[in-house]
């Protein structure tokens, strides 16, 4: 084993912690709506002041190391708040405060006053094991995919620290006394300095990659999902009915389109207020929703207008499941307050088979079948074939 020198390491670590702040502390001024990276910055730089005091004291004759590991603790702990915050969970401020007092007191009870370095050491260790297995445990999840991945292995990594500082404790209480009297020398300062510092340089970068991930997947969901309802917008909808298309397609199944227009709903906005209209956009979103099954998907097509694909469905299937929309919608009124905001709905349906896969076909179609409930007289479901079977009757 090569001979580390402690003073260098520490001098090495704490450059690297001073530049991970920097970085964490740049990605936190870009991204303030997201929680996690303030507290990894200050932790890093509260951790980079522990190891220059730990530095300046390595040479005193009392080596009080302490107040600089007591600095270093509470860095470690800033850093369980930001990923409490990180995974949504309120942080615990008292955590750092208790862990910088608790070691303040075993350095000065044991190490001052006793003069019992092994005590302190021991203590110490102990305290830092917590914190690691905290850490573990907060950030094991059982996610799927890349951000699953990389908590696994933030986990593992604390997991490794945890028992590294218990392999410090249990080693300090092996080793004879004169260990202490040349404390700097003992190599397991210089390993749990080094060690401490790569794997907080690779968990640093992890939630760094981590950050980036949810903040891509924020991106999509606002560039996907309508604002006010939650369910998808049109270019969301767009997505995800080529996505349908492809495979219905490739194994030659029929797929369906509603569309949902809200019947007279200027009316409702202009006796309730735009507000309560708003409200029943949303209510009307989760009527909806509740008759899909999961393969379906619904979309806000334009303003008051509803837009469902139906994967593996016929045009008939797809009356039958209007119908019941149509219905649902009907008997469940908004209740607001003393009133009820009644609302009823005209459905145009189509499907692959008459308007093909074309999303823009599909939707004209399922269009024109709707302008053909509306001239029914409002509140019912039409399809393409209906529509164009009154005609030429008309005719
Ligand atoms: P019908 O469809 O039965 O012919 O009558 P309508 O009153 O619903 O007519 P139309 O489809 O032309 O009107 C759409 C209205 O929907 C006009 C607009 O004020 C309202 N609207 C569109 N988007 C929103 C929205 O986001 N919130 C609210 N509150 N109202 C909206
Ligand atoms: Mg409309
Ligand atoms: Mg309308």
């Amino acid at each position: 084993m090569p001979k580390f020198d402690l003073k260098t390491i520490i001098f090495m670590s704490m450059l690297l912690t001073f530049m991970l702040s920097m970085l964490l502390a740049i990605t936190r001024s870009h991204h303030k709506e997201v929680h996690g990276p303030g507290y990894w910055a200050v932790g890093n730089l509260v951790i980079g002041l522990g190891m220059v005091l730990v530095l300046i004291q390595l040479d005193a004759p009392k080596m009080l190391f302490l107040p600089g590991m007591a600095l270093i603790g509470a860095g470690l702990s800033l850093y369980i708040n930001g990923i409490q915050s990180f995974v949504g969970k309120a942080p615990n401020h008292r955590i750092p405060v208790t862990v910088f007092f608790l070691l303040i007191v075993i350095d000065a009870y044991f190490m001052l006053m006793r003069h019992d370095i092994r005590t302190t050491v021991i203590l110490g260790a102990i305290i830092f094991v917590a914190i690691y297995l905290y850490c573990a445990r907060l950030t094991f999840s059982r996610d799927e995919g890349v951000v699953g991945n990389l908590y696994w292995i933030t986990s593992s990594l604390y997991l490794l620290m945890a028992i590294l500082m218990l392999g410090r404790a249990a080693y300090a209480s092996q080793v004879s006394v004169e260990v202490f009297d040349s404390f700097a020398a003992w190599p397991f300062n210089a390993y749990t300095f080094m060690f401490g510092a790569v794997s907080q340089f690779f968990i640093s970068s992890l939630f760094v990659l981590m950050l980036s991930y949810k903040l891509n997947q924020n991106l999509e969901s606002i560039a996907t999902v309508d604002e006010l309802t939650s369910v998808l917008n049109r270019r969301g909808l767009e997505d995800a009915a080529l996505k349908m298309q492809d495979i219905c397609k490739r194994i030659n199944l029929s797929m369906a389109v509603l569309l949902i227009d809200i019947d007279h709903f200027k009316k409702v906005n202009d006796q309730y207020g735009h507000l309560s209209g708003d409200d029943v956009l949303r209510h009307l979103a989760k009527v909806i929703a509740s008759v899909l099954r999961s393969s379906d998907v619904l979309g806000r097509y334009g303003g008051e207008e509803f837009c469902v694909f139906l994967p593996n469905t016929t045009e008939s299937d797809a009356i039958g499941l209007a119908e019941r929309i149509r219905e649902a919608i009907e008997t469940s009124p908004l209740k607001m307050n003393s009133t009820n905001i009644k609302t009823t709905v005209s459905i145009g349906v189509a499907d692959s088979v008459r308007a093909g896969y074309d999303f823009k076909g599909l939707v004209a179609t399922a269009d024109s079948a709707m302008y053909g409930a509306k001239n029914g007289g409002r509140n019912r479901v039409m399809s393409y074939t209906q529509i164009t079977r009154d005609t030429k009757l008309r005719a």
